[in-house]
């Protein structure tokens, strides 16, 4: 077999063999395919698409390029849960121990920011201590103890989309359906999890713009899961705002930690308890999502969720004092406040726009391996929907390095539109897709 063959087949648009694909992704995992020629490929399949077997076959030689994490030895059913990219999106420091406290183990291997999107390991190493660099034999440890844990994906899962992933993010190749779907459910695969609750993000801080884009990508990734045995739902969610109020890392674990005390932002509590439903529906505990909502509901109010997060921060050798005492997670130097300068309600807030200006201020990474600062952020003060006096509050942003640059705050202003005509709320949930 030569790679040149599998490039020419699949730029004249033709279905390549469970054997070509691996041929490939083998081949590229143990550098013997050049990166350029894994490029040209990379950009046929970005403008020829690949059908569903081919997506699988993808899919499983990914999966297939590394460590295959066998959970087996945690009693129960093992749920996992992962968004395909948002700005804001605190729903994962939530979920563990909300999840958890109902008594459903969850086994959570996370990434770090990507771009204009943040990652849950570089928002809880924010939290002084924490530790997500837990052994195998310690991560299954402490999920047997306390039901959950939380750790950094290693080096050796799915290594051929850590390779793939930094090529598409330097050739224009990232925002495609095969590439994205094989992406996710290769990392999902390999970290072992019985069953997979899916949050696909649609809209203008989103890799798919559309929900019909972000049903096709549901779609796909949900056969992936189905089709290798493991039990997978696709929620599809809005991402035209970022989600909740904070955007950056300590600003998020306080968000989090709010919503555990079940004083959180609407759209976050709500889309916590969704998904959270969701892997308790997966899990088959319970035939009825609002069952399961309900259930998690009284977990928030009955403080039974926080404690459990108390927990898992305490196991991780995080502070927990964090929990009653804000100050001690990083807060920034300064404070710039972001005003209307109309009155009326709010239409738009360009969500890629927030997530890049909070990568400005320090929060996310340029180049790769680059030091975040934890403490940098945006704290929204309206959302989609709400009615806006001149001069009033719109975002704060929170940085430390010297400030030079006003125009972020003019970025985020613009992010916001307004209008003088009223605009309903928009909505949160789009689909459920099983
Ligand atoms: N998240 C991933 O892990 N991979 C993608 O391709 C997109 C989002
Ligand atoms: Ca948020």
């Amino acid at each position: 077999m030569r790679a040149y063959d599998i490039i020419l087949k699949k730029r004249e648009g033709e279905k390549l063999t469970t054997d070509e694909i691996e041929f490939m992704i083998n081949g590229y995992t143990k550098e013997e395919i050049p990166e350029y020629q894994i490029s040209a490929w990379v950009m046929a399949v970005f403008l020829n698409g690949m059908d569903e077997e081919e997506i699988t076959d993808l899919t499983i030689s990914m999966t297939r390029s590394g460590d295959q994490v066998d959970l087996s030895s945690i009693e129960g059913f093992k749920v996992d849960k992962h968004s395909s990219g948002g700005v804001g999106d605190t729903t994962s420091i939530v979920l563990v121990p909300l999840v958890s406290s109902a008594g459903l183990p969850v086994a959570k291997m996370a990434g770090r920011g990507l771009g204009h999107g943040g990652g849950t390991i570089d928002k809880l190493e924010s939290i002084p201590n924490f530790d997500v660099n837990l052994s195998k034999k310690e991560f299954i440890g402490q999920v047997n103890k306390i039901k959950q844990a939380i750790i950094s994906q290693t080096n050796d899962l799915a290594p051929a989309d850590k390779k793939l992933y930094a090529l598409r993010d330097v050739t224009a190749t990232v925002d495609s359906i095969p590439l994205i779907a094989s992406s996710i459910m290769s990392k999902k695969l390999a970290g072992g999890a019985d069953g997979i609750v899916l949050d696909i993000k649609v809209g203008n801080g989103a890799f798919m713009k559309n929900l019909n884009e972000g049903r096709e990508l549901a779609r796909t990734m949900v056969n992936i899961g189905n089709n290798a045995g493991r039990k997978t739902i696709a929620v599809i969610t809005d991402m035209n705002q970022p989600l909740g109020l904070a955007i950056g890392n300590s600003l998020e674990v306080q968000e989090a930690i709010e919503t555990l005390k079940n004083k959180g932002p609407k759209d976050l509590t709500k889309l916590c308890l969704s998904l959270g439903a969701s892997m308790l529906k997966v899990s088959g505990r319970f035939k009825k999502f609002d069952k399961a909502y309900r259930l998690l509901e009284e977990k928030l109010k009955s403080g039974e969720a926080l404690e459990q997060f108390e927990k898992l921060v305490e196991a991780q050798k995080g502070n927990k004092k964090i929990i009653n005492d804000k100050q001690i997670l990083p807060q920034a130097q300064n404070k710039v406040e972001v005003r209307a300068d109309k009155q009326g309600f709010i239409h738009e807030i360009n969500a890629l726009e927030i997530g890049l200006t909070t990568v400005d201020l320090g929060a996310g990474r340029k180049i790769k391996g680059e030091k975040i600062d934890p403490a940098a952020g945006i704290v929204l003060n309206k959302k989609i929907g709400d009615e806006v006096e001149k001069g009033e509050l719109l975002a704060v942003l929170h940085y430390n390095q010297k400030y030079s640059d006003k125009n972020l705050k003019k970025r985020v202003k613009n992010a916001f539109l307004i209008k003088a005509e009223q605009k309903k709320k928009s909505q949160l949930i789009y689909e459920i897709i099983d």
